[in-house]
Formats: structure tokens, sequence, C-alpha cells
């Protein structure tokens, strides 16, 4: 697609994924959102972020896509499900985004991060801008939710350094009621990554009352001390910076009143992955 179509002409500027981002994309016709996904050539961005110190290791620039199959309840970002909502990004333009931060994220010991929504329904977009990524020497990593790993070809594992994989439930039915999906396609890659001896940062959200029995996160725990391949699991406290976002998009929201994890339950949720070896936090 040319970049002087007038849908691409709209500014790559750092947002805030925490912003409410609705139909950047819609002007884009289904049949080119078809080729573009088959030829990687244009992805759909909700938010670029430079300075992130979240979406470690060291300091990140980080292109959250947009359009997710997955329903989790407790989704903060409900607009990123939508690739519509996204902004148009030809893959060029990203990849020159990226050099202008390049010394800067070296220097840092950073690199880019994709996350979303949900990068690998764009996989093709995904892997051509961390593939000129690695190509600057620059650290790769993905925030996945696993479910399209199998999309991922040997070679384009090869160009991602760091997988941040969500695992939510360990209970197959439980986990389908709370994403709509099942786990087995995320801890297929999971295992594929540990065959490979590729690392992983495990990240799991803590809700009250529906991730945190404490059975469930012991079989979590143990699945993941025996992959020998997670160097790190974040355990990520349920909060509700994006209930504004299911109002304004007319969207049902079950957890309207469920509220933080308590400190201690955190604490807990931590020691059980400490427990088997794993360094948590
Ligand atoms: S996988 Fe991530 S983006 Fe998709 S619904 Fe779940 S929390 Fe939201």
């Amino acid at each position: 697609m040319s970049e002087s179509q007038t849908h691409q002409q709209q500014p790559l500027e750092a947002k805030s994924p925490f912003e409410l981002r609705v139909s950047l994309g819609k002007d884009v016709p289904e049949t080119e959102v078809r080729s573009a996904l088959a030829s990687g050539d244009m992805g759909f961005l909700h938010s670029f972020t430079t300075g992130s110190t979240v979406d470690r290791p060291g300091v990140r620039v980080v292109a959250w896509t947009a359009g997710c199959q997955w329903r989790c309840l407790y989704c903060h970002n409900p607009d990123t499900w939508n690739m519509s909502n996204g902004i148009p990004v030809s893959v060029a333009k990203a990849i020159e985004e990226l050099h202008k931060y390049r010394h800067g994220l070296k220097v840092m010991s950073g690199g880019i991060t994709v996350s979303g929504g949900e990068p690998l329904l764009q996989h093709r977009f995904v892997m051509k801008l961390l593939t000129a990524a690695k190509n600057i020497g620059v650290h790769t990593a993905i925030e996945t939710n696993g479910n399209f790993g199998d999309r991922l070809t040997d070679e384009d594992l090869e160009k991602i350094d760091l997988v941040l994989l969500g695992m939510k439930m360990w209970d197959s039915e439980r986990h389908r009621q709370l994403t709509g999906m099942d786990p087995g396609p995320s801890r297929a890659l999971a295992e594929r990554l540990a065959a490979r001896k590729q690392p992983i940062w495990v990240r799991f959200v803590l809700v009250p009352g529906l991730t945190d029995d404490s059975d469930d996160i012991a079989k979590i725990a143990d699945f993941a001390a025996q992959l020998g391949n997670v160097e790190r699991v974040e355990v990520l406290p349920f909060h509700q910076l994006g209930k504004f976002k299911y109002k304004e998009l007319k969207i049902q929201y079950e957890l309207e009143d469920v509220q933080p994890p308590s400190q201690e339950s955190a604490d807990r949720a931590v020691e059980q992955f400490r427990a088997v070896g794993l360094n948590a936090c």
C-alpha cells in the first residue's frame, strides 16, 4: 500500500495505552486490511509509547497493537479488541520511528516490546518490525496471550529475545469462562520456547474471586517451574483503570464492583511462585 494514501497520514505519536482510542482505522477498506495482514506491510497500532520501564528489560519503546480475539473479563484495554480502532501504520513508518530511538535504547540496555491487544493477530507486521529491530541490534520482546504461537516459525522465534506470556488460569473450563478461549495453545507456545531454551517472563493478573484460587495458582506455578526457561513471574494486581472504557464503548463490564487484591493476597500469590523456585515479584 502506498504511503500517499490518505488513511496512512495520521501521525504515529507517542500515546498512552490508557487513553481510549476508537475508529482510527475505520476508513481502511476491508480488502486492504486483509491484504495488509497477509503481507505484513501495514499494521494497526493502538498506541506507541517511549520510555516505558514497565515492559522491561530496560527502557522500552512499546508498540501496542490493535486487535485481540480474547475477551478477558479483567481486560483494561477493551478498545484494543477491535483492529479498526488502531492507527494504520506502514511497516516502513514503524521502522523509521524505531530508528529514531535506537541509540538511546542501546545505551539504556532497552529495546522494543510489541504488546496489545494481541500482537500475533498481526504476526507478519510484527515480525517485520522485530526483524528490523534485531538487524540494528535492538533487544526485542513481545507480550502475548500465546494463542497464535503456532503462527511463528522457528526462524521468527530467533528474532524474539524475550516472550512476555500472559498465563491467566490453569483450569481449562474456568479459563474459557475468563477469556473466551482455551489455554492449550498458550501452554504449547511455552513448551516450544522451553524446548528452544528461549526465555519467558510469565505475567499473571490477580483478580479477587476470579484468579486468586490457590490451587489454580499452584498448578500454574508448577507448570512454569518445570519449563525451565521462565526467568521471572510478575503478579499483576487487578485494577480499575480501564473501567471508563467499558462505559464509553457501551460494553458490559462484569467486574464493575471488584476491588484490587489486598497486599496480603498479592504477597501470597508471589510466594506460591517463589515456593517452586521461580523468581517472582
Ligand atoms: S489477551 Fe490481553 S488484550 Fe486480549 S482480552 Fe485478554 S487482557 Fe485484553
